[in-house]
């Protein structure tokens, strides 16, 4: 029998090892949500949102437990963990609160003998893989509008998240989510894949093009709704009007927090050449605050990478750029201490023949480049396969508008960065993925329209 191998990133330790499921116990945990899944969604939707409201107050009574299974197994500070735990509460709160009004029947046509309506009805079982970096964010995402939607749902936490995912199983279980209807699969990407074998109805996917091309492939043989949420090259650029030294300290948090491992992190930064060198020393001035140290350290802001094989991609980011005329003004290769810590590292003089500039980085190293004008930074932020966010700083909004309208992404910002809002649609395009997630979309998508036509005899 296969195994996960639990470690901690901070000090590169087996922590713990647990069974995998198999591609059998994967089938059988489907067949137990499928058959219990229709009772679940036959509940008053009422008794549904009360179990979910107990969640809320689970979470919220275990968020330093919680943070600390996080920061243990992905090596994230535990300030952000401990943010992203309580970040949970606000989608909760919105996904509680919209629910009742999505799920209400519509009534679109009416005359004389003749009605016409749109009823929702759950998906089935929801498949959902999630990934590690915020494992209660983009798993919430999925299985709490999921419930509420009245699906069942076999959960797949990433093996570097595994603890998390099996803390969350456990408070939903708590709170009143049937074991039938909420499952858990422990493993790696066999177990993924063996997930994608059995008759789910759906796949919600979080995590790289190249295995979410991969999931869509093989679900398209279910014939199952798929959406993906994938990587990200998030440029950003600073126009000549912007304040030069409040906008290199949020680009630089945009790119570092969560040693730049996050979904819609800032991988790309353009300035105008007329505030580019203020802009750089502002940057590396605030690079240089960054603490990095053991993420259990309540100072701490950059820990170790969650995994190891992304050292090696980021120490050939940088030799490339090297090559290719970029100039390293901090950082640049693996710290020498115990775990996977990359050191925080910027390089000037960026241009897109670097790997840097057009390659995920998903870690703490970030390209600065400058350009002439909005022109060659419009041209310049839409050469990517990617499109999740996009954001631009400075004073005139409309002059920023122009260029923000012409980005193929699903969100774009202005004068912030790296931010997700529950009230607002995550969604990315090309590369990036397919289908939204949060928002009142965000609840829909767990749902499929019945169209009624009644006639009266
Ligand atoms: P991966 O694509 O490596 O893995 C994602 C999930 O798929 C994991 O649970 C993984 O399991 C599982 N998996 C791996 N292989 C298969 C397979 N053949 N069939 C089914 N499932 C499989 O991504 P990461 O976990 O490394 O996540 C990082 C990526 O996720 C980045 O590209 C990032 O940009 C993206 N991301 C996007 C977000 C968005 O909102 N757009 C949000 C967060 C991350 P296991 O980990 O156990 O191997």
């Amino acid at each position: 029998m296969s195994s996960v191998e639990i470690y901690n990133p901070a000090t590169g330790k087996l922590i713990e090892s647990m069974a995998a499921d198999d591609e059998a116990a994967v089938a059988a945990k489907v067949d137990v949500v499928k058959a219990a899944s229709p009772a679940w969604a036959a509940k008053p939707l009422q008794e549904r949102l009360s179990i979910l409201a107990t969640f809320r107050a689970l979470v919220a009574a275990h968020t330093d437990d919680l943070a600390r299974t996080t920061t243990r197994e992905t090596g994230k500070p535990i300030t952000q963990a401990r943010n992203e735990v309580r970040g949970l509460d606000g989608r909760l709160a919105f996904f509680l609160e919209h629910m009742a009004s999505q799920a209400a029947t519509l009534t679109v046509h009416q005359e004389a003998g003749l009605q016409e309506q749109i009823s929702w009805e759950p998906l089935g079982v929801v498949g959902n893989i999630s990934a590690w970096n915020y494992p209660y964010f983009v798993g919430g995402n999925v299985f709490v509008p999921a419930l509420l939607t009245g699906n069942g749902v076999v959960y797949k936490p990433s093996e570097f998240a595994l603890g998390t995912g099996l803390k969350i199983a456990d408070l939903l279980w708590q709170a009143g989510v049937p074991k039938d209807v909420f499952a858990v699969v422990v493993g790696g990407g066999a177990a993924g894949a063996a997930l994608l074998q059995a008759p789910i109805n759906a796949l919600f996917f979080t995590g790289s093009y190249a295995t979410g091309v991969r999931v869509a492939q093989q679900a398209a043989r279910n014939l199952c709704k798929v959406q993906l949420e994938l990587g990200g090259k998030d440029p950003i650029y600073v126009m000549d009007d912007a304040d030069v030294a409040a906008a290199a300290a949020a680009v630089a948090d945009g790119a570092f927090y969560n040693a730049g491992q996050s979904c819609c992190a800032v991988e790309r930064i353009y300035v105008h050449e007329a505030i580019y060198d203020a802009f750089v020393r502002h940057f590396v001035e605030t690079v240089d605050t960054f603490v990095i140290g053991d993420p259990n350290d309540e100072s701490t802001y950059i820990g170790p990478l969650t995994r190891p094989t992304q050292l090696e991609v980021l120490a050939d980011q940088v030799s490339d750029a090297q090559a290719h005329g970029g100039k390293v003004l901090r950082g640049g290769e693996r710290l020498a201490r115990p775990g996977f810590y990359f050191a925080p590292t910027v390089i000037a003089h960026a241009n897109h023949s670097m790997k840097l500039m057009r390659d995920e980085s998903f870690g703490p190293v970030i390209g600065i480049q400058k350009v002439r004008d909005d022109h060659e930074a419009t041209v310049l932020m839409q050469d990517t396969v990617y499109g999740l966010t996009a954001g631009v700083y400075g004073k005139d909004l409309a002059r920023a508008k122009t260029i923000l309208r012409s980005m193929k992404t699903g969100s774009v910002y202005f004068n912030c960065c790296d931010r997700v809002s529950p009230r607002l649609p995550w969604s990315g395009r090309g590369h990036s993925g397919l289908g939204s997630t949060l928002s009142t979309l965000g609840i829909q998508a767990f749902m499929q329209p019945k169209a009624w036509h009644l006639r009266q005899a």
